[in-house]
């Protein structure tokens, strides 16, 4: 397909939405991103704190996904932007409270430490280390990180989004910011478009199918209760050997980790809520002025809580190393309530909108909609299923919402939450296979 054979709009430009418009791009169609926020790069944001000069990412950090992803590798990604590899990908801290605090910063220790390093790595799913996409995500998570390590971008993580962007712009596509889609009031550009790629929350998709649907029944898991803090010093660890990971677990022993992942999806707010924690600057040190450093912390809470993430952080941290609270000189909170005024998708906090509650993942685009279906009539859920399945191929189902030529291709698709652009990516060959089959 060359130029001037066809219009795309995707709303959102996260790395999905970015990686979309690159991929729609290069196949020749005019392509317009609409993104609400005031800049581009959805996860990657990062920002600046202007009182201490410091950099901070707002959401992704850490980037095992990034690097092996193979539509980052085929556009060159690491030509782009430089990453830095930390000694250790990951440890574990590990001791009840401050009193015996030791660490696991690999897989070779006892089978209780194994097992607990493994559990920080499932966790991130924000499900209990035992339950299957938790165990898929630590096999995945932990592949990565023994293959080339957890890599931070030099610059931070909006160093990706610039890259993408770039990329982007140069193939003709235009972005536009500020430009929140209403599902509920389509402008006629995105009416008259021949694709539709949606990086959003699935519900946010299915209501601009189909408005009459009622509301979501879509599940989603817990809030991640972030803190941003710029300190007079690096995270004084009791166990020093902490400090050469480039992301540190705050989750003790499996069990524990287990525990308080089962509390917050129950909708309790655990003693102590299993935390995320890198120190950018002890790496990258053009994140901070010298004598300066940045923590980028998210503790696992309750879905919606409005928990004060920095109370909850610090005290978690403070149980591995004493004395850190006296080097905060600030901190920037996002609660999970808070979170989706920063970004839509990120319902209650989620930061994988759903994609980790049961079949989700693999029926995002699909099994959502009821009712009356502008552009292509009545279909139920299940019937679109079955039409998927018939005209655009059964593999397409997580991707393809019920109107032609409209397609999800948030990390609410596979292959899931994370850095990568490759749910974008895929997305976007099978919307143009679709363009092309409809075009004969
Ligand atoms: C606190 C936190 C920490 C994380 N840490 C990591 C990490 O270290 N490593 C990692 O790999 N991943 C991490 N992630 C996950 C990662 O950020 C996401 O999985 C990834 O950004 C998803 O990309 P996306 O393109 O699907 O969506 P997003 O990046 O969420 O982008 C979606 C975009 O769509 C826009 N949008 C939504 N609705 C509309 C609308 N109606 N109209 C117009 N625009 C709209 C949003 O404003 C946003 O810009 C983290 C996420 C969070 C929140």
């Amino acid at each position: 397909m060359r130029g001037g054979e066809g219009t795309a709009v995707v709303v959102g430009s996260g790395p999905n939405g970015l990686a979309a418009a690159i991929t729609l791009a290069e196949a020749g169609l005019h392509v317009r991103v609409l993104e609400a926020a005031d800049s581009p790069g959805g996860g990657l944001r990062s920002f600046r704190n202007e009182r201490f000069g410091t950099l901070h990412d707002h959401c992704s950090a850490v980037h095992p996904l990034a690097r092996i992803s193979p539509f980052f590798r085929r556009l060159g990604l690491e030509r782009e932007v430089r990453f830095v590899t930390p000694p250790r990908a990951w440890a574990q801290a590990m001791g009840a409270g401050a009193a015996e605090p030791s660490i696991l910063s690999s897989l070779t220790g006892s089978a209780a430490r194994a097992a607990a390093s493994f559990a920080g790595v499932a966790a991130h799913a924000m499900l209990p280390p035992a339950s299957p996409l938790a165990l898929g995500t630590g096999a995945l998570l932990g592949g990565a990180g023994l293959l080339s390590g957890w890599p931070i971008p030099v610059g931070g993580s909006q160093a990706i989004a610039d890259a993408l962007v770039r990329r982007a712009e140069s193939l003709g596509v235009l972005i536009e910011c500020g430009r929140r889609v209403d599902p509920a009031d389509l402008s006629a550009e995105l009416e008259a478009a021949d694709l539709v790629l949606w990086d959003t929350d699935p519900a946010t998709a299915h209501r601009a199918v189909s408005p009459a649907a009622p509301s979501s029944s879509r599940r989603y898991g817990p809030g991640a209760a972030k803190a941003d803090f710029v300190t007079s010093a690096p995270i004084p660890w009791r166990d020093q050997r902490l400090r050469r990971a480039g992301t540190v677990h705050l989750g003790g022993t499996w069990g524990e980790v287990a525990r308080a992942e089962r509390d917050v999806n129950a909708g309790r707010l655990p003693a102590h809520p299993f935390s995320l924690v890198s120190q950018p600057s002890l790496f990258d040190p053009a994140r901070a002025p010298e004598g300066l450093h940045t923590v980028w912390a998210y503790a696992h809470v309750p879905h919606g809580s409005s928990a004060d993430s920095a109370e909850v952080i610090t005290r978690e941290i403070e149980r591995f190393a004493p004395g850190f609270a006296a080097t905060v000189l600030d901190v920037t909170t996002t609660t999970a309530a808070d979170f989706p005024a920063y970004n839509p998708n990120c319902v209650g906090g989620d930061i994988a909108s759903g994609a980790t509650r049961g079949w989700q993942l693999l029926t995002s685009g699909t099994l959502r909609t009821r009712g009356p279906v502008s552009g292509s009539g009545p279909v139920s859920g299940r019937g679109h299923l079955f039409r998927t399945g018939l005209q655009r191929g059964l593999l397409a189902a997580p991707w393809a919402l019920p109107r032609e030529g409209w397609f999800l291709c948030s990390g609410a698709t596979p292959p899931g939450p994370g850095v990568h652009g490759m749910s974008g990516h895929i997305a976007a060959r099978l919307a143009l296979r679709e363009l092309g089959r409809r075009r004969g």
